[in-house]
């Protein structure tokens, strides 16, 4: 068959479904305004949580890291690719996050993609083993497709409802007689869907009495979560209870890209050996490498920024409950605003955008079926002027659509 053909057919499938992604492209930076077809809207869906991605201080790291290490690394880290400030950042996150060291990627899909497969398909000198892997219904795609890597002949894969704590206890203790070599626990710290947090102290409790391995894809929380925004970890007072933490350096800190891996020495080591997404991929441009550093130093000199973050986004909550807008309840800056109905989801999201509003709506599959919502999220580069624009904008979009 011609390919052409087929792949026409399935856009025409995607559109009919409405699961077609348009994208609105920026004529400025990321912003807390941005521009857009012309004109400057408040930007509330973007993961520019810390208004690093254009911070004059992380620019100008950005810059200096250029004129002093140059465009590009051009090569792998373990041939030539190592600069000395790839192993500073590495050891600036695990200051931040409070583990013993860190290793970088490409992103943080790249990173959980490199990190359980490295385990659960190696022997280790074990000549017979079996290893599972129990995971959060809801996990990010990123997690999902590293556990598909995992072997099935060596891997069990099992899925315990969204936060759910009683179920994975329930899951653990059907398996407590069989001789797994290694038994994964794996969650978000944040899932994106619904802004809620993993309930980690309990999640970290369980896996504890089971003596399984906790891991926590930290993405949507580093600087954002906690009241320094060292994550969910800080948030749940677990700090230093979390065996391996992954994260993005591609949302609060600086927007750009890169992810990391974070855990005992030892684990980290190994990974630079095992994990193929670091082994067999570039290294991080030194641009970015500086940039996150002087993030992660803005970050560690004082919480401004972070308390800046967290009183808008309450800010934010309770005024736009207090339209008449169904959120679903939380602490996080990603506020859904529930709608129902897919299509109309995606007219408020093109009448909020001429109102100065730029917000997108998520609908099936990404949500389930009826659940179709508008996602806010908040940032620090918002001011009270800006929040209290995008509001009335909903208030006047709300009315006119009848959802308030
Ligand atoms: C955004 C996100 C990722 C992907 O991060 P990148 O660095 O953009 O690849 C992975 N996991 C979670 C939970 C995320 O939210």
């Amino acid at each position: 068959m011609n390919y052409i053909e087929l792949v026409r057919g399935e856009l025409a499938r995607l559109r009919e479904a409405n699961t077609f992604k348009f994208e609105t492209p920026l004529q400025s930076a990321q912003g807390g305004i941005v521009r857009v077809k012309g004109k400057d809207v408040v930007m509330m869906a973007s993961n520019n949580y810390l208004g690093m991605a254009n911070h004059p201080v992380v620019r100008k790291a950005a810059i200096e890291g250029i004129k002093a290490y140059g465009y590009g690394a051009a090569s792998v880290r373990f041939i030539c690719g190592t600069q000395e400030i790839h192993l500073e950042l590495e050891k600036k996150i695990s200051a931040f996050v409070g583990t013993e060291d860190t290793i970088l990627f490409s992103s943080c899909f790249a990173a959980n993609e490199g990190f359980f497969a490295s385990l659960t398909n190696e022997k280790m000198g074990c000549d017979t083993y079996k290893d599972v892997i129990y995971t959060d219904r809801l996990n990010h795609a990123s997690i999902i497709d590293g556990q598909r890597l995992c072997k099935a002949e060596t891997t069990d894969k099992k899925i315990y409802n969204h936060a759910d704590v009683a179920h994975l206890r329930q899951l653990l203790e059907e398996d407590k007689d069989k001789e797994y070599r290694l038994k994964i626990v794996a969650t978000d710290g944040v899932f994106s869907m619904e802004g809620d947090l993993a309930p980690l102290d309990a999640i970290a409790a369980v896996a504890r009495e089971f003596n399984a391995i906790l891991f926590v894809d930290d993405s949507h929380a580093i600087g954002v979560c906690g009241k320094s925004g060292r994550g969910t970890p800080e948030h749940f007072g677990v700090l230093k209870k979390i065996d391996v933490i992954t994260g993005t350096l591609g949302k609060a800190i600086g927007g750009a890209a890169g992810g990391y891996i974070s855990g005992k020495k030892d684990l980290i080591a190994y990974l630079r050996q095992k994990s193929r997404p670091y082994t067999f991929s570039n290294s991080l441009p030194p641009a970015i490498v500086c940039a996150c550093m002087a993030a992660f130093d803005l970050l560690t000199k004082d919480t401004t920024i972070v308390t800046r973050l967290h009183e808008n986004t309450a800010y934010f909550r309770k005024e736009i409950a207090a339209l008449g807008f169904t959120i679903i309840e939380g602490t996080h800056p990603i506020t859904p605003i529930m709608l129902g109905d897919a299509s109309l989801a995606q007219d408020m999201s093109a009448a909020l955008l001429k109102a100065g509003v730029y917000i997108k709506g998520l609908w099936f599959p990404v949500v389930p079926k009826g659940e179709a919502r508008l996602r806010a999220q908040v940032s620090a580069a918002l001011s009270k002027k800006d929040l209290d624009r995008a509001l009335n904008a909903f208030e006047h979009v709300g009315k006119k659509l009848k959802v308030i």
